[in-house]
C-alpha cells in the first residue's frame, strides 16, 4: 500500500479542509494541529509500542491519529463531528488496527468501549489535543471511571494544565489539582505557541502527562467523602479552612468541635486550602467521616 502524505503539514491540511468545503465549528474546539515536532512529542510522551493501545479523543482530520498508528498496536479515535468521518476514512489508510467511534466521548460507556477495542493489547494511553471547552469533564470522566489507564497525555490550555500539576502552596493549587494528583502523577511536558494550530486559538496551550497511579496518592476511608471535603475547603479560596468547613459541615454546631477535628487532624486552622496537601485532605476527611458528618 502506497504511503499516505503526512495529513499535519499546512498545505496538505488546507488543501483537505478546502476539498471537503469543511468549516472549523468553534463550539466543538476545533483547533487542529500543524506541526510535526508537537505531533511527536505528543506521540513519545505517551510511550508507545506495538504491544500497546491508544485512544484518541478528536481526532479532527486525523494527524495525530496517523502518528499513532505508527507506533501503537490498535488506535481507536472517538470524533463528535459527523462532518469529519469521510475525512478521517480517506485520510487513514484502510487499516485493521485503527478505528474511529462516531459519538461524543462523555455520553459513551468507555468501559464497554474498552472491552471491545482493546482486549488485545498490554496497556491503553489516552493521547489527545483535546477539545478545550470541555478539558476537565473529559478528564474527570477517564479518571473517575477508573478505567484500566497507563498514560493521559494530552494537549489542553497552558492555564489548566499548570494547575493540574500544581503544588500545595501556590495560588494554581485547587481542587482540580487535588483530583488529578489523586489519580495520576502530572509531569508538562511542554508549552505549545498559537503558531502550531489552524485556527488559532486565542489561549496559550501545553502538553501534560498525567501518569495513572496504581493507587490513589492517599488511601481514605471514603473516595466521595474526600472530595466533598476537598471542594467545601475551596468553596471561597480567600477564607480560612475553617471558616470553610464551618460554612459546609459545621453551620449548627460549635466552632469548639471543629476546632478539635482540625487539631486531631494537626491542621492549624487559619490555614487556607491552598497550603494543604493531599495526605493533610486524607486526614481531615477521614475524621470527619468518623465524626459522622457525611450527610
Ligand atoms: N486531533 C486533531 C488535531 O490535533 O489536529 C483535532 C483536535 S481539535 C482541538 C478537537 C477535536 O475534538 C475536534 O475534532 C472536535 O470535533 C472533537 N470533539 C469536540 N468535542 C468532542 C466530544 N465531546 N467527543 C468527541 N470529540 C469531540
Amino acid at each position: 500500500m502506497s504511503k499516505i502524505e503526512d495529513v499535519s503539514t499546512p498545505r496538505r491540511t488546507k488543501e483537505i479542509i478546502q476539498r471537503h468545503g469543511f468549516s472549523f465549528k468553534k463550539s466543538l474546539g476545533q483547533n487542529f494541529l500543524i506541526d510535526q515536532n508537537i505531533l511527536s512529542k505528543i506521540v513519545s510522551a505517551a510511550q508507545l509500542d506495538q504491544t500497546k493501545g491508544a485512544l484518541e479523543i478528536g481526532p479532527g482530520i486525523g494527524a495525530l491519529t496517523q502518528k499513532l498508528a505508527e507506533v501503537a498496536g490498535k488506535v481507536t479515535a472517538v470524533e463528535i463531528d459527523q462532518r469529519l468521518i469521510p475525512i478521517l476514512g480517506e485520510v487513514l489508510e484502510p487499516s485493521p488496527h485503527v478505528q474511529v467511534i462516531h459519538g461524543d466521548v462523555l455520553k459513551l460507556d468507555l468501559a464497554e468501549l474498552f472491552k471491545e477495542q482493546f482486549g488485545e493489547v498490554s496497556g491503553v494511553s489516552v493521547v489527545a489535543n483535546l477539545p478545550y471547552y470541555v478539558t476537565t469533564p473529559i478528564i474527570m470522566k477517564l479518571l473517575e471511571e477508573h478505567l484500566p489507564l497507563e498514560n493521559i497525555v494530552v494537549m489542553i490550555q497552558k492555564e489548566v494544565a499548570e494547575r493540574m500539576a500544581a503544588s500545595p502552596g501556590g495560588k494554581e493549587f485547587g481542587s482540580l489539582s487535588i483530583a488529578v494528583q489523586y489519580y495520576c502523577e502530572p509531569e508538562l511536558v511542554c508549552v505549545v505557541p498559537h503558531t502550531v494550530f489552524i485556527p488559532q486559538p486565542n489561549v496559550d496551550s501545553a502538553v501534560i502527562r498525567l501518569k495513572v497511579r496504581t493507587q490513589p496518592a492517599v488511601q481514605v476511608e471514603d473516595e466521595a467523602f474526600f472530595f466533598e471535603v476537598v471542594q467545601a475547603s475551596f468553596a471561597q479560596r480567600r477564607k480560612t479552612i475553617a471558616n470553610n468547613l464551618k460554612s459546609r459541615f459545621f453551620a449548627k454546631e460549635g466552632r469548639e468541635r471543629l476546632e478539635q477535628y482540625l487539631t486531631e487532624a494537626d491542621i492549624v486552622s487559619t490555614r487556607r486550602a491552598e497550603t494543604l496537601s493531599l495526605e493533610e485532605f486524607g486526614r481531615l476527611s477521614d475524621i470527619l467521616l468518623k465524626a459522622g458528618l457525611k450527610s
